[in-house]
């Protein structure tokens, strides 16, 4: 089994989301190993999305990233990483396909709902970035 990194974004905890989306996880066997509601310092942001610093959205997504609680969870399953790219859809809300997280709770590119790791390494690193080995179950 594989593990994933997973961020409910601000403004899908803020639409009251959390339940609906937990649920696709479930029904496609993710398992929800390690969770925690945090309202992420601009330190946690920048740390977390360090690969993108270059980038010219860099302080507008550590900005929307802090302007309110997350939601962080591991998931557990088979081929984690993939089928949770798959639940999520495209970055960009207007490319994702029906019925997927995106398309159905995202606003923009940047307002997109959601997080997944993107690689095995990438799951790793932030996996650990969020949780203790003792706190994933
Ligand atoms: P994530 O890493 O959040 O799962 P992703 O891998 O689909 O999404 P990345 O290219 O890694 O997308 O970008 C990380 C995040 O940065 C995106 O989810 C989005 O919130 C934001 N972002 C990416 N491109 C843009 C952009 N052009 N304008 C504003 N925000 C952007
Ligand atoms: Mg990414």
């Amino acid at each position: 089994v594989e593990r994933t990194l997973s961020i409910i974004k601000p403004d899908a905890v803020a639409k009251n989301a959390i339940g609906e989306i937990y649920a696709r996880f479930e029904k496609n066997g993710l398992r929800i190993v390690a969770a925690k509601m945090m309202q992420l310092s601009q330190a946690q942001a920048e740390g977390f999305y360090a690969e993108h610093k270059e980038r010219p959205f860099f302080n507008d997504l550590v900005g929307f990233m802090t302007s309110g609680p997350v939601m962080v969870q591991a998931l557990e399953g088979e081929n984690a990483i993939a089928t949770n790219r798959e639940l999520m859809g495209a970055t960009d809300p207007q490319k994702a396909d029906a019925g997927t997280i995106r398309a159905d709770f995202a606003q923009s590119v940047e307002a997109n709902a959601v997080h997944g790791s993107d690689s095995s390494e990438s799951a790793a690193r932030e996996v650990a970035f969020f949780f203790e080995d003792g706190e994933i179950c």
